[in-house]
């Protein structure tokens, strides 16, 4: 797995602090890439399994101060994101959505190749996986937990941006910060749904299986990029699910804005 030693840059977006892709932010001046940090301050009101018969998002995906934040930040007010239920189902944002924050239903990943819209997962340790074609201007966003990486999340969402014109030569991936392979320790189901032996106290690296499914789609090794950052053991630098925080999420977030 290549590991680049400046990977991520903390940097601000109006006032907002993020962890961005640092290659990319040269690269590909328009595109808004990142996630924010542990910020006590921002709330994402995020929706995880499946929808309730009575969903009190079901409206408008209830814009909180930390939506409110990100669209300042980014300058977009067009914020997709999705109920987001640990599988393999992919939306795509069309036009014609509106704008404010919508819910595009039941997905843990996100295509669009719309410009001014801005793709959204919530994470704790999950990996949040960006897949970016900078010359189709065709975007991903993935959110992949161990259950999402077992039912193949990233493949599908790379695989949902090829109709809207992506090409495999074109792609650049970037795994955000997650919890790292020192730090998760998981029981036999989740190794034996990886495909890995089903042995008790195994630890997973699930960032570097996910680098060997985008090899497998048909990525180069540099055509994918690793964060450095640990969710859990950074000191409060993120939201931890493993480290005990249970009610806070980090938003992570691709779109090309204007400018
Ligand atoms: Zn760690």
């Amino acid at each position: 797995m290549p590991i680049d030693p400046a990977v991520e840059r903390l940097t601000r977006l109006a006032g907002l602090q993020v962890f961005r892709q640092a290659d990319w932010m040269e690269r590909f001046p328009t595109l808004l890439q990142g996630i924010t940090g542990r910020a006590p301050g921002l709330d994402f009101g995020f929706l995880d399994g499946p929808t309730p018969t009575a969903d009190p998002f079901a409206g408008d995906g209830s814009p909180s101060n930390g939506w409110e934040a990100l669209q300042r930040g980014t300058g977009i007010r067009r914020v997709a994101r999705c109920r987001q239920v640990h599988g393999a189902a992919v939306a795509r944002h069309l036009a014609g959505e509106g704008d404010g924050v919508i819910v595009l239903g039941e997905a843990d990943g996100l295509v669009t190749d719309m410009a001014g819209v801005l793709l959204t997962v919530t994470v704790a340790d999950c990996v949040p996986v960006y897949l970016v074609d900078p010359i189709q201007r065709v975007l991903g966003l993935a959110h992949a937990g161990w259950r999402g990486t077992a039912a193949g999340v990233v493949g599908a969402t790379l695989r949902a941006m090829l109709p809207l014109g992506a090409r495999l030569d074109s792609l650049c991936a970037h795994l955000g910060p997650a919890i790292c392979g020192e730090c998760y320790e998981v029981g036999p189901e989740v190794t034996s749904a990886l495909g890995e032996s089903p042995e008790e106290g195994r630890y997973v690296d699930l960032r570097g299986l996910i680098a060997s499914q985008l090899r497998a789609e048909g990525l180069g090794p540099a055509q994918v990029t690793v964060s450095r950052h640990c969710t859990r053991c950074e000191d409060r630098a993120f939201y931890s699910y493993r480290a005990g925080d249970r009610g806070r999420r980090m938003c992570a977030f691709l779109g090309w804005g204007s400018r």
